[in-house]
């Protein structure tokens, strides 16, 4: 140890204290000066948007070290409202001006340069109006947060981690915020499809938020300011927030000759040395190496700066023994109300610009054990070298468990693991923590099949306009959100229907989250087709919507009503945990568990399909239920209802509420056409809260038939012959009209599919599933030679009095 060493660092706070600290530990003798410009070291620049909200009540937490503290505890000289102006490198001094002015030339054996970066100002009209301000330390704090005091509209420009924090904490001191940003999306590191879920959930909150748009200049109002924008826009606001970027503070190693990247910061080497080994640089202000790709990397975030600052000191003191700094790979992550994202590694775009073979895959999934409640859904991205499969970015998303799935990508990617790596990566599994397969192992099986061949990836529906498009969703899913000029083909139903479909013509399968559309890709690869796979699903690409409602939803009071078993009524509360269940069973749930209702009963349901914030309150108005709110809360929306009298809907397994109202109808027809008409009047008779009878006569039995027909013992040979020319159930029937010996059939299929309109055996599904009763007539059974078994599961057998007795009850009745 040299008892002599003098050590300055200039920046006393992410990089500089750290560095110091890590200094004192391995040399108790050395001198060690900080010299910082403000009155502050060693404060936590990450908290400062929460203490403006609130959300950090006390401004003492944010001074982690005190000048005092870090001279009493590690023996440091700490000079504080010293500027740094001038490097001697021959001379080995550094000039420093005090609070005074006076200046002073300060000996050093090695020199940290820790500091940092300033926020952008651009030079536009009026940018240095009062009411205009940057976020960096603790004074620029406290002048917004008195200034947001007295504002009711923000304007905050910019949309990258600290606009989005500002914009979530002045939201939740009830302003009114603008949020500009110039890019077409928020966050613009990352991946558009990656952020979409912050841009509906700032919508959600009631952010005004104004994507592709840029300042053009402000000026003093009457009141407050004006923002003028490129598009001509113009904003009013009482107070500005500008986080539009930093730029590296290396002025003083610029003069000093120090050697700078190509976007201004300080280059370093492995150990944090700059182009004169005696002078050191860490955090925002330095350059270094990219570990994935080579390349200069330069990585503006706390982390880095901290480890940097640490590693430099392992090298000051240790000389070559010391381990080298490995590099910044940028891992970042930001909170917007409830909802999550983060990045690690390159970005897609990033890769573009570098010209990276790389391949990707996205995955949709919950966050934990979907049966445990409260799961809700996290979407991974993972980027990866085509050629070798070596992991190159992640980027994650969702309400719950973000940061580990990051974190866990960022360790991969650290430790150069592979795509197919991530299918085997042991992580902890219990319910309410994760699932037998993480996201995380089932981004890496998707991965593994793309690699493997298994799927043939399609990323976006326009790449491939001319091909027969496969939703693969339930057909109740699809009624509530179709895909435009999909053909509805359930994936579980494929293997029945492949006959729909043309072998010759190209097919992608589709669906919301791309779980179900790889598993119809499967079953039509297998047989033949040749398939793509919409990876991701059609959720990632649907456009941010404004919300119905018009009060936004409000955090923190999701647990008060949880833990609260009555309504301010006095009504007690029914409550059902929907959770982890994919659309339409949260809906399903709440229809049944609605009609058990006594009137005036409330049900109160939680739900993680992000979808029942609109299906709640449509559920409500389309059957009469008083809609009492609907709130989200980190990724769970709660709907809550009351029964009230007029309330029609009746759940799956019998009637409830007022007597409902209906259809019966005879259907004498065993054509394609007319026993369709009759089903969508069952089925739109449910809907309304009715009943619904469909009595199959004669030829309509056809319409109930199995197909293939079984083998059915104890029929003669006019029940053979008769068996053997009617046709066997919806997919066989003829149009009543321009049956063409088939072809006006088949004509009319495909040009139903083609406009997506619900075919025979879809809507006797639906109307299976809710509710209508399938009578088949006993008496035309026995004439026509048709045994029970040969009609479908469900089917009825009843006579005249039977569809009567039905009859009497509802009010339209039909002949088909
Ligand atoms: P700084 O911590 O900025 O310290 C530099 C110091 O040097 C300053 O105090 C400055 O006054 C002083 N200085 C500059 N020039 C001189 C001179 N000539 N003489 C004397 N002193 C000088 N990162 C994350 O990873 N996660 C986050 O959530 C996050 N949130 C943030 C929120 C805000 C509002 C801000 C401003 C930053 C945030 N960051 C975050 C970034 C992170 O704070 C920085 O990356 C980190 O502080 C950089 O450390 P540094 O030592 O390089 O610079």
């Amino acid at each position: 140890m040299n008892k002599e060493k003098k050590i300055l660092i200039v920046g006393g706070v992410a990089g500089g204290a750290s560095a110091a600290a890590r200094l004192r530990r391995l040399d108790e003798f050395a001198e060690i000066t900080i010299i910082e410009r403000g009155p502050d070291v060693s404060f936590a620049n990450c908290g400062l948007p929460y203490h403006i909200g609130g959300e950090i009540q006390d401004r003492s937490k944010l001074a982690v070290q005190t000048p005092a503290s870090l001279e009493q505890q590690l023996a440091l000289k700490v000079r504080t409202e010293t500027e740094a102006t001038g490097i001697d490198r021959d001379k080995k001094t550094l000039e420093v001006r005090g609070a005074d002015g006076a200046t002073e030339h300060l000996p050093y054996d090695k020199l940290i340069l820790s500091p940092g970066a300033s926020p952008l100002k651009p030079p536009l009209p009026g940018i240095d109006l009062p009411g205009i301000h940057t976020l960096r330390n603790l004074q620029d704090m406290d002048r917004i947060k008195s200034a947001a005091a007295g504002a009711k509209r923000v304007l905050v420009i910019g949309a990258g981690f600290i606009g989005l924090e500002m914009a979530e904490q002045l939201i939740d001191l009830g302003k009114s915020v603008h949020l500009v940003e110039l890019a077409d999306q928020v966050l613009p590191q990352m991946d558009p499809e990656m952020t979409k879920i912050v841009e509906q959930e700032l919508i959600n909150r009631g952010v005004d938020l104004i994507l592709g748009d840029g300042i053009q200049g402000f000026k003093q109002a009457e009141s407050g300011l004006e923002a003028e924008l490129n598009s001509g826009r113009k904003l009013a606001g009482d107070l500005v927030i500008l986080s539009i970027g930093v730029r590296p503070e290396s002025g003083l190693a610029k003069a000093a000759g120090l050697e700078l990247g190509d976007r201004g910061h300080i280059k370093v080497n492995a150990n944090l040395q700059t182009s004169d080994p005696d002078i050191y640089a860490v955090g925002d202000v330095c350059e270094g190496v990219d570990p994935i790709l080579g390349g200069p990397a330069a990585i503006p975030l706390g982390g880095p700066a901290n480890r940097q600052g640490r590693s430099a000191a392992d090298h000051i003191v240790n000389g070559d023994k010391a381990r080298p700094y490995p590099g910044s790979i940028g891992t970042a992550i930001v909170r917007v109300f409830d909802v999550a994202t983060g990045v690690t590694g390159h970005s897609e775009k990033r890769l573009k610009q570098l010209g990276i073979d790389y391949e990707k895959t996205i995955v949709t999934d919950f966050n934990h054990a979907s049966y445990f409640p409260g799961a809700t859904h996290l979407t991974v991205k993972v980027l990866w070298e085509k050629e070798s499969g070596r992991l190159l970015g992640g980027q994650v998303n969702g309400y719950d468990g973000v940061d580990k799935r990051l974190d866990v990508l960022a360790t991969a990617i650290r430790g150069k693991l592979g795509i197919e790596d991530l299918s085997h990566l042991e992580l902890a599994y219990a319910p309410p923590f994760g699932a037998a397969k993480d996201p995380i192992n089932t981004a890496g099986f998707s991965g593994s099949n793309l690699r493997d061949g298994l799927t043939r990836p399609i990323y976006d529906l326009n790449d491939a306009p001319d091909v027969q498009l496969i939703d693969a969703r339930p057909a109740q899913m699809v009624q509530l959100k179709p895909i435009p000029h999909a053909i509805n083909i359930p994936y579980p139903e494929l293997r029945a229907r492949l006959g729909e479909l043309d072998k010759s013509r190209p097919v992608v399968a589709v669906c919301a989250l791309g779980k179900m559309s790889y598993f119809a890709s499967r079953i039509l690869k297998q047989h033949g087709f040749d398939v793509r796979t919409h990876v991701g699903g059609w959720k990632l690409a649907a456009p941010v919507s404004k919300p119905e409602s018009a009060n936004p939803p409000q955090r923190s009071n999701h647990n008060e009503m949880t833990r609260n078993p009555t309504h301010s009524s006095g009504q007690p509360v029914t409550k059902l945990d929907a959770t982890g269940m994919a659309c339409p069973g949260p809906i399903m749930r709440v229809r049944d568990a609605a009609a058990e209702l006594p009137e005036g009963g409330i049900l109160e349901v939680s739900a993680s399909d992000a979808g029942f914030m609109t299906d709640f309150p449509a559920f409500c108005k389309a059957n009469a239920y008083e809609c009492l709110g609907v709130e989200s809360e980190k990724g769970i929306v709660t709907g809550r209802l009351r029964k009230v009298a007029g309330c029609t809907v009746a759940s799956a397994s019998g009637p409830a509420g007022p007597a409902p109202k209906g259809t019966t109808a005879v259907v004498f027809s065993g054509e394609l056409d007319r026993a369709m008409a009759a089903f969508v009047i069952a089925n739109g008779a449910i809907a309304m809260g009715g009943k619904a009878t469909l009595f199959f006569t004669f030829w309509g039995l056809n319409v109930l038939r199995k197909n293939p027909a079984p083998p059915v013992a104890g029929k003669d040979f006019m029940d053979k012959m008769f068996g053997f020319m009617l046709p066997t159930g919806p997919d066989k029937l003829p149009l009543s009209n321009m049956h063409m010996a088939g072809m006006g059939t088949a004509m009319m299929k495909q040009r139903m599919a083609a406009k997506n309109l619900p075919n025979l055996p879809g809507l006797m599904k639906s109307a299976i599933e809710g509710g209508v009763r399938l009578v088949a007539c006993t008496m035309s059974m026995e004439a026509m030679g048709i045994k029970k078994e040969e009609l479908i599961d469900g089917v009825e057998l009843g006579g005249v009095a039977e569809y009567l007795g039905a009859a009497s009850e509802t009010h339209a009745n039909l002949f088909i």
